[in-house]
């Protein structure tokens, strides 16, 4: 089981292989490849820090405290209908995005987010809607 708070459900879906530093990359790219390849893998949604931030590099800016982002995770776990606490299949997961989410909405939640420019999270929301799932990160 993995615990992830709300906002990297999101990120998740546009993850093409960019992170923070090399060890972010390839704990994130590990994830990515079981949910992809498992998606009865098992999520415990969490408040604050979960395994993607575990490996937030400690040279940068440490954002993953900040009041943005714990308002972000909130504002999507309500958008998906879903609560800090619950354990959930990623299939379930994706079964809610396709149920509450458009490609536009990461234009509204995800305001302040270095990584929305590329456009990438807006495909992955479009890729889940169309039942492709994850995309996989070559
Ligand atoms: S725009 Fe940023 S916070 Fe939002 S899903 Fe993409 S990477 Fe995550």
């Amino acid at each position: 089981m993995y615990k992830l708070r709300g906002h990297h459900l999101f990120c998740l879906l546009g993850y093409r292989g960019m992170g923070y530093s090399e060890d972010y990359i390839e704990n994130m790219t590990l994830l990515h490849s079981k949910l992809r390849e498992n998606p009865k893998t098992e999520i415990l949604l969490v408040k604050g820090p979960d395994h993607l931030c575990e490996k937030y590099p400690n040279n940068g800016k440490y954002h993953c405290q900040n009041d943005t982002i714990y308002e972000r995770d909130a504002a999507i776990l309500e958008k998906l209908d879903l609560n800090i606490g619950q354990i959930l299949k990623w299939e379930v997961i994706e079964s809610r995005i396709q149920k509450y989410v458009t490609p536009s909405d990461i234009q509204a939640v995800c305001q302040s987010c270095s990584w929305r420019s590329y456009g990438v999270c807006e495909e992955g929301v479009q890729e889940i809607l169309d039942g492709k799932g994850l995309r996989e990160v070559k």
